[in-house]
């Protein structure tokens, strides 16, 4: 399968998950959804950039860490283990590395740097999971060549990761109302937007904690789960500063900070 082909067929995926829970968050909210024009197009402004560049920086490197890292596969992985095993194991080794991963973007300075910009939206819907800087998109790529190398994970396995996260992070930003049981039962495995929410608010030391991506099992795993719940009406953001305009967030990892 060409480049282009897996691109389309992860597009695609994600276009059908942000179609449905775009409409059920505006007809079915738990927050009050805003009518908040600029902050729609500066979230949009951001993933446009990301989906220009995409195919010709995202997906070559996916390409090159699927075909051209295969080192030696672990012992377990090998061919004799069967195939379900292998699919899970993969799976759960990418979404623990991106666990760590997202981990530090909030601990590393410079990586805080990258990853603050998605942090600056003051609310959360479904196009905050669109809301990267190009710089930290193309980062992730690159450090996941790490674990991608070192389990030699075939381009398929990276695509099917990449189009389950995709469509988790469209699902656990959205703004969308849920039963309280369901939500609850769900947010036992997965990240829900009970649990993601409490990492945007506007608040360090909530923004500071949940950071699990796809299975919510990390964060216990690792101490970082956030004693706090959800409330609707929590400020999103980061605390002490504001959101800008969409120019200010492409060269906000440009400009010099004060001391
Ligand atoms: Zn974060």
């Amino acid at each position: 399968m060409s480049l282009e082909n897996i691109s389309m067929a992860k597009l695609a995926i994600a276009g059908v998950f942000f179609v449905t829970f775009f409409v059920a968050e505006r007809l079915v909210n738990a927050a009050n959804q805003p009518k908040d024009l600029p902050r729609l197009l500066r979230n949009g402004g951001l993933w446009l950039v990301v989906f220009a560049l995409s195919p010709f920086i995202v997906a070559p490197i996916a390409g090159l860490g699927a075909n051209e890292l295969l080192w030696r596969r672990p012992e377990w992985m090998n061919e004799g283990a069967p195939a379900i095993v292998v699919f899970i194991g993969t799976l759960l080794a990418l979404d623990c590395w991106t666990y760590w991963l997202h981990r530090a973007y909030h601990k590393v300075p410079l990586m805080w740097r990258l990853h603050e910009i998605h942090h600056r939206d003051e609310f959360l819907d479904t196009t905050s999971a669109f809301r990267f800087h190009i710089f930290e998109v193309v980062l992730s790529a690159l450090l996941r060549l790490i674990p991608i190398a070192l389990l030699a994970v075939p381009l398929q396995m990276v695509i099917i990761f990449e189009a389950l996260l995709l469509s988790t992070a469209i699902f656990h930003h959205s703004n969308v109302r849920l039963p309280k049981g369901l939500e609850t039962g769900l947010s036992r495995i997965i990240v829900t937007p009970s649990i993601h929410w409490v990492h945007h608010h506007a608040r360090k030391q909530d923004t500071d904690s949940n950071y699990a991506a796809i299975l919510s099992v990390w964060d216990r795993l690792f101490g970082s789960a956030s004693p706090s719940a959800r409330i609707l009406d929590m400020k999103i953001g980061v605390e002490g500063v504001e959101d800008q305009s969409l120019l200010r967030l492409m060269l906000m990892p440009l400009m010099r900070r004060r001391p």
